[in-house]
């Protein structure tokens, strides 16, 4: 059986999607501060983290419906696409109500098939664009479980994120790429817009230029790469997220072999 087409690139000219901003929204001066250091001609979704599902209770775990008025201000002055996680109904709904541009599935929701169906439901029809990032655990089918899940609510603009994968063997990475498994899902769903998040993946700077390299020369659609203006005191993952400038430099270092510039 062959499976449904589940959509177009968002760009059908290859120019390889953007997503940059900061693991989690703090402030307004802190989002406003990583816009203005990022040049957002280059930048086709500002990303901002408005609810944290974090790995152990009382760790930061995000500013919640906040954060939308910070946001709106920004847009105001600076004018972008926001993009957001969504791990319930309820952050549907807000971000739907707060004009959000992109919505995600984080790794940790992509695991449960009901919050997964439930937000499906809430997002029935809608035409913005929702990418699913890959389950915590190295499994494929629950990856595409998720998309269909989502198909079959009428999601049109639909995308996956590869953001690596938690494994017992010793990696220098966060999450271990596992090249091969966004690789499977590609050459099944070969319309899909496929991102691939270094800063999940390579959880330290060291690594985020080579990943995001190694996405561009394994044909990825685009990149969602954190980035914070003051990244060692970030409220969560500060050990990976880019400054502005580094980001920039990162840009300008890849090498877009299958893509336009
Ligand atoms: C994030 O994007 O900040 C995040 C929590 O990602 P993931 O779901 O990949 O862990
Ligand atoms: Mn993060």
């Amino acid at each position: 059986m062959t499976n449904p087409p589940l959509h177009r690139r968002l760009d059908s000219d290859k120019k390889p999607i953007i997503i940059a901003g900061p693991c989690s929204i703090e402030s307004q001066s802190q989002f406003l501060k990583t816009l203005k250091g990022l040049d957002l001609s280059k930048v086709d979704y500002i990303r901002g983290g408005i609810w944290k599902p974090r790995t152990r209770p009382g760790s930061f775990e995000g500013m919640g419906e906040v954060a939308f008025e910070w946001v709106k201000e920004v847009q105001k002055e600076l004018g972008f696409k926001f993009a957001t996680e969504v791990a319930s109904t309820e952050h549907v709904d807000i971000a739907l109500k707060n004009g959000a541009g992109l919505l995600w599935i984080g790794a940790r929701t992509t695991v449960n098939p009901f919050n997964v169906q439930e937000i499906a439901e809430a997002l029935r029809g809608v035409d913005l664009p929702v990418f699913v990032k890959n389950p915590i655990n190295p499994d494929l089918s629950l990856w595409k479980g998720a998309l269909e899940r989502l198909l079959k609510c009428d999601v049109k603009n639909l995308g996956a994120i590869h953001r690596g994968f938690q494994t017992f063997q010793q990696s220098k990475y966060r999450n271990t790429p596992l090249w091969q498994i966004p690789m499977e899902l590609k050459s099944e769903f070969p319309d899909l817009p496929l991102l691939c998040d270094p800063s999940h993946i390579g959880g330290k700077r060291s690594l985020i230029a080579e990943l995001s390299q190694r996405a561009m020369d394994l044909d990825f659609d685009g990149l969602m790469v954190e980035t914070h203006i003051d990244p060692d005191n970030a409220l969560s993952d500060n050990a990976q997220q880019l400054t502005p400038d580094a980001f920039g430099l990162l840009l300008d270092s890849l090498i877009f072999r299958n893509h336009t510039s």
